[in-house]
């Protein structure tokens, strides 16, 4: 089962299939698509095995798998086995995709991520989208979209469904995005902007990096809290493997948790904001840079260098994190903290003071905080891998549609 972001959802998506017959059939499809795709290429028999099946009932199942182009076979397994050899079956590199897309307050980026989970296309456009409005953010990232979906479909792959990760508040409907504070956007429905055919799924981009690193870092636990920044800073609280989403699905504002409750004035009407301290422009504020492009890789590179204001800036932002964490470290008792998104290539700056101040202030023993191998990635794949775990989960509603 994927872990979801929402109760609404594209059809297919995570839902609990009905106890009856073909929900007993579209379950076992499922098992089989994970069972090769984490442990592939498998026999039949082996497949079998390891899901508790006949192996006349895999045979059933993988036939109409093979028919739908969601698995295919490699040939004889092991030759020379006494026996007749079994084919190994290996989840398909072409057949069905996720489309993955990321709005970001300074760039654009759409990828194509086959079964496998291999990234078929990608596209990216650096272009300030600051208090512009959605309509040509969208009309741009639909260009994209195009360009990515007609790249991979040369590759004999066609498009699942489209998944948008966004720097705002994003309602249940899994469309609307309530609040960007960072472009400017409010109660925008972004369905009607985005390519119509594709089944589509909105969510705050520290909900895909989340997922994304779930899915796809080493050994990440089922409990953690992955924090991720560019501007804005979010994050999102993963509970058993799960996304919490709270009851408007608007949890993980680290960002606007107070860190010093007089201090400067935020957007969102608070003050002294985690995100006054620890957001890309305050650090820059603080080091006395202007905010150009490349923010992260110029507080990198001058941190690097020893700038002295640089590395104090981070040192104090990294405080901030610590303080704004201890909350929420306190209140869940999560097995470790991520740092991911723009944050991770600052972490050597930003580790030190963090893990200090975080140590210093909790409970327990102290909650370790790891950097995520993902880096900036996170939202964009884990957009694209949520509509292909969606494919996973029930392929027999993706194999009607395709
Ligand atoms: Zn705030």
């Amino acid at each position: 089962m994927s872990a979801p972001l929402h109760k609404a959802r594209p059809a297919g998506q995570g839902r609990v299939l009905p106890d009856t017959q073909q929900g007993m059939r579209r379950r076992n499809l499922s098992r089989v698509m994970h069972t090769v795709r984490d442990e592939g290429p498998l026999s039949r028999a082996a497949v079998a095995s390891r899901i508790g099946l006949t192996r006349a009932a895999v045979s059933t199942l993988v036939d109409e798998l093979i028919r739908a182009g969601l698995l295919e076979e490699l040939g004889p397994e092991r030759p020379g086995r006494v026996g007749r050899p079994g084919s190994a079956l290996a989840v398909s590199g072409r057949g069905p995709a996720g489309i993955g897309a990321e709005v970001g307050v300074d760039h654009l980026a759409v990828c194509a991520v086959d079964l496998r989970g291999e990234v078929r296309a990608r596209a990216v456009r650096h272009v300030a989208n600051r208090d512009r409005s959605p309509e040509p953010v969208l009309g741009e990232l639909t260009g994209l979209i195009h360009r990515v979906v007609a790249e991979a479909e040369d590759e004999g792959l066609w498009p699942a469904g489209l998944a948008v990760a966004v720097p705002g508040l994003v309602a249940r409907d899994a469309r609307t995005v309530v609040r960007a504070p960072n472009l400017g956007w409010l109660d925008t429905d972004l369905g009607p902007l985005l390519p119509g055919k594709l089944p589509l799924t909105v969510a705050n981009e520290a909900n895909f990096g989340a997922l994304a690193e779930l899915w796809l870092g080493e050994d990440t636990p089922r409990d953690f809290l992955h924090v991720s920044a560019e501007i804005g800073i979010g994050a999102a609280v993963v509970v058993d493997g799960r996304v919490l989403h709270g009851n408007r699905g608007f949890a993980g504002e680290l960002g606007h948790v107070p860190v010093w409750p007089d201090g400067p004035s935020c957007a969102c009407g608070g003050r002294g904001c985690l995100e006054q301290y620890a957001g890309e422009e305050a650090v820059l504020r603080a080091a006395g840079l202007e905010p150009g492009e490349d923010r992260v890789g110029l507080l990198a590179g001058r941190a690097e260098q020893g700038d002295a204001a640089v590395r104090r800036a981070l040192h104090d932002a990294g405080t901030a994190l610590g303080i704004a964490l201890t909350g929420a470290v306190n209140l869940l008792d999560p097995e470790n903290v991520v740092l991911g998104g723009a944050l991770s290539g600052l972490s050597p700056w930003l580790l030190p003071s963090l893990r200090s101040e975080l140590a210093r202030r909790t409970a327990g023993p102290s909650c370790p905080v790891s950097v995520s191998a993902l880096g900036p990635e996170g939202p964009l794949l884990g957009a694209a891998h949520w509509v292909v775990r969606g494919v996973l989960d029930d392929p027999a509603a993706v194999a009607e549609r395709g």
